[in-house]
């Protein structure tokens, strides 16, 4: 069995570069389970309450239940839910995985092989991590599915096939994005560096590249770290007429979230300079339809 390929070809209700990551969360957080404790069944009751706020931090802006892919996962052979009476998954309904006792775990096959094979949990760990988020985001969802990537199972040095490829064009449409922004983050105009070296600025993707967002210039945007966090986590977006939304549902206190985040609304991007591509309307779409966080907050 392939299962870097099962778990490639988890099948996606995904249409038009619309984001699903329910089953990639939920895999995620097996993962991550397996790893403390190989033989635990995870009950649905006791852990709906983490897939619900996996969904809700990680996914799009759209309510979805846990019991969505905590059934549905199943029929991608990766993924087995067990009733107190030892039949199958009752279905997706909430009522139903909840009173027959549902707990799911890896498929035996699964189990076995990341028992015999250290390394492979860290490499399907990449491939979903690589294939449904952008690189700023990883290290907060392995924290959240309680996943170590650095265990000392040699996992740490195999990076994704994926990864690879996207370290390679990341640097190339970073060269192209620093020049045509002036070496400033768009949002806030932060510039510095330490000798020749740029610090603290990257090239983000409006759309992701995992969901076909190509490596152009009219695809990125050169920002601060902060500022590129809060950009794919959907905190900060664009409007159609290029000017910075801030989420409503951002709660920020202090002067520093004041000045960094609240007084960005309603700003024009700063750049990209003359004869060079600005961001395209269509990627801001995209981002304000799968990633940005409900309503922009009107500017003070
Ligand atoms: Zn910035």
């Amino acid at each position: 069995m392939d299962w870097m390929e099962r778990v490639r070809n988890l099948r996606q209700w995904s249409q038009n570069g619309a984001r699903a990551p329910h089953k990639p969360l939920l895999m995620l957080y097996a993962l991550g389970r397996f790893q403390q404790d190989a033989d635990a069944a995870l009950r649905f009751t006791s852990v709906e309450g983490d897939l619900a706020r996996l969904l809700e931090d990680f996914g799009p802006n759209r309510k979805t239940s846990a019991a969505y892919p905590f059934h549905h996962l199943t029929s991608d052979g990766v993924w087995e839910v067990r009733t107190d009476t030892g039949s199958g998954s009752p279905g997706s309904a909430v009522g139903e995985l909840r009173s027959s006792g549902a707990a799911g775990r890896l498929a035996p096959g699964l189990r076995a092989a990341l028992s015999s094979e250290p390394a492979l949990l860290g490499r399907l760990a990449h491939l979903l991590l690589d294939s449904h988020f952008p690189p700023s985001l990883h290290p907060d969802i392995t924290a959240a599915v309680g996943l170590d990537l650095e265990a000392g199972d040699g996992t740490a040095v195999l990076l994704g096939e994926v990864a690879k490829e996207t370290r390679r064009r990341n640097a190339e449409l970073r060269a192209k994005v620093l020049v045509a922004y002036e070496y400033r983050c768009a949002f806030c105009g932060f510039s510095g560096s330490i000798g020749h070296t740029p610090v603290g600025l990257e090239a983000a993707h409006v759309r992701w590249w995992a969901f076909d967002g190509p490596d152009h210039l009219a695809n990125g945007l050169c920002l601060c770290s902060l500022h590129h966090k809060l950009f794919d986590q959907g905190v900060l977006g664009l409007s159609e007429q290029r000017r910075i939304m801030v989420s409503r549902e951002f709660i920020g206190d202090g002067r520093a979230a004041r000045g960094q985040v609240h007084d960005l609304s309603g700003q024009p991007l700063m750049g990209p300079q003359p004869g060079s591509d600005p961001v395209h309307p269509e990627h801001i779409a995209w981002h304000t339809r799968q990633v940005f966080r409900g309503e922009p907050r009107l500017a003070a």
